[in-house]
């Protein structure tokens, strides 16, 4: 068994629902904006940053 998705230690959330409420909350703690996308490895969501410098 050797296909853990190289996103294991990321935070998934099951649907788009649910990271968009959670990322009001984490732009609030990092005062940054963070992207949510759907990961073709886990079929989850996850957040990606985006920086502006
Ligand atoms: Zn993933």
């Amino acid at each position: 068994m050797n296909n853990i998705p190289k996103c294991s230690n990321k935070r998934r959330f099951s649907s788009e629902n649910e990271a968009r409420k959670e990322r009001l909350f984490v732009e609030k703690e990092y005062s940054k904006k963070f992207r949510i996308y759907l990961c073709t490895s886990c079929q989850g969501w996850h957040f990606s940053t985006i920086n502006y410098d």
